[in-house]
């Protein structure tokens, strides 16, 4: 994999037989595929789950060996792929042929990608192009806003002043705009030394393919037109969702992912199976009187409205029923007390597992005993915070 592009038809053949066993262990009746593969590699910001997109990360670990080629010319695997690959260049500048090597095409694709987050630190000796290599620490392209005009200037060494040892501000001023300018007189100096690579998105400039991951990751999102402001459901109406605060509430994991299939609208709810083309009868299992949609069963099923009242939390149950999806819903109860958050997901919970069993013709459990779960789960919640926060202290040393 660090060597070879095991290509994107390979990489959705694995992600695929992954995902297959993964919805098989979540919902073993109907083994249905609720969200795609691709919204589950999106990070948990998003409203993935940050599962390895494997074609993404394949070509970070091949960023790892153009890198290596990069910074370690005199080893002897970067000795002989110059001279072989690219005798009068670098590695950054060269492409591919007819004729190379299986490998060595894998690693131009890494190529590609070291390249969004490559910067050249300047040393005293540099051989920098103004206008084409990435120097400037900025977001995107690192090269100057500013067009080159007429400019005569084609090396960053010209802006050092070469008594000084100096940016050569008034140059700088004159043939730049403000917002370059201003980037550029930032840039450190460094005596002594020749340029040198550094990855970006590390503040001691060290690649990472954790990092190198992350970046093909936005790229991929960005190409399509969904990252975190744009959407896959990252948005709801004219507020960006913040997925981030089901991972951080305070309640046991396995509620916050019951949450994050809530709020997707991925519960196997019987309208929702319907919508996959199960054949079945959507009629709510408790009730028997209405559909079950997500609105029905959480919030107007007149047993689980039993539930809110008993637990004190008809108020919220108001405020959450007009809602019409499951991100509204959530974004109203963002807006509670946290500890009003945590009875009522912790109660969302209980509810669904109590449905659970009626819908495989179990017994309903009673309106006490559903609050009192929940209240011994609330209770469990608490005490493992304690301990955990207990954990956290650092212990005084006499
Ligand atoms: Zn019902």
């Amino acid at each position: 994999m660090s060597c070879f592009d095991l290509t994107k038809g390979l990489c959705d053949e694995l992600s695929s037989m992954i995902a297959r066993w993964w919805w098989s262990q979540q919902d073993k009746t109907n083994k249905i595929h609720w969200l795609s593969w691709e919204k589950l590699t999106m990070s948990k910001e998003n409203g993935g789950l940050g599962f390895r997109d494997l074609h993404l990360f394949n070509i970070a670990m091949l960023a790892r060996q153009a890198w290596r080629l990069l910074t370690n010319p005199g080893t002897l695997c970067a000795r002989v792929l110059k001279a072989k690959y690219y005798p009068h260049t670098d590695v950054l500048h060269s492409s591919a042929k007819d004729g190379i090597s299986y490998s060595w095409r894998s690693i131009l694709k890494g190529v590609e990608l070291l390249k969004e987050g490559l910067i050249w630190r300047v040393g005293d000796v540099n051989s920098l192009k103004i206008w084409k290599d990435p120097w400037i620490p900025r977001s995107s392209t690192r090269k100057p806003i500013t067009p080159r005009a007429g400019s005569i200037l084609t090396k960053v060494s010209e802006l050092i002043d070469p008594v000084l040892g100096e940016w050569d501000e008034a140059l700088i001023d004159d043939n730049f705009w403000n917002v370059d300018a201003e980037e550029i007189k930032k840039i450190p100096l460094h005596d002594g030394v020749d340029d040198w690579a550094a990855w970006r998105y590390d503040p001691k400039g060290v690649f990472s393919v954790k990092s190198a991951y992350k970046v093909a990751v936005r790229k991929r999102d960005m190409g399509s037109g969904r990252d975190a402001s744009s959407s896959s459901g990252s948005v709801y109406g004219t507020h960006t969702f913040d997925w981030l605060k089901i991972w951080r509430c305070k309640v046991a994991h396995k509620v916050q992912m019951f949450v994050w299939w809530f709020t997707h609208n991925s519960l196997a709810v019987r309208c929702n199976l319907a919508r996959k083309g199960v054949e079945i009868d959507k009629i709510c299992p408790v009730c028997k009187r209405f559909d079950e949609d997500n609105g029905h069963l959480f919030f107007k099923c007149k047993n689980a409205r039993a539930c809110w009242l008993a637990l004190n939390l008809e108020r919220e149950r108001k405020i959450m029923v007009q809602c019409q999806s499951g991100k509204e819903a959530m974004s109203k109860l963002w807006t509670f007390a946290e500890t009003t958050q945590q009875k009522i997901l912790t109660f969302m919970w209980r509810w669904w597992l109590a449905r659970n069993k009626v819908n495989v013709g179990e017994k309903m459990s009673s309106t006490w005993d559903t609050c009192q779960s929940v209240e011994f789960h609330l209770g469990e919640q608490e005490r493992i915070s304690k301990k955990n926060s207990q954990a956290k202290q650092p212990t005084v040393q006499r």
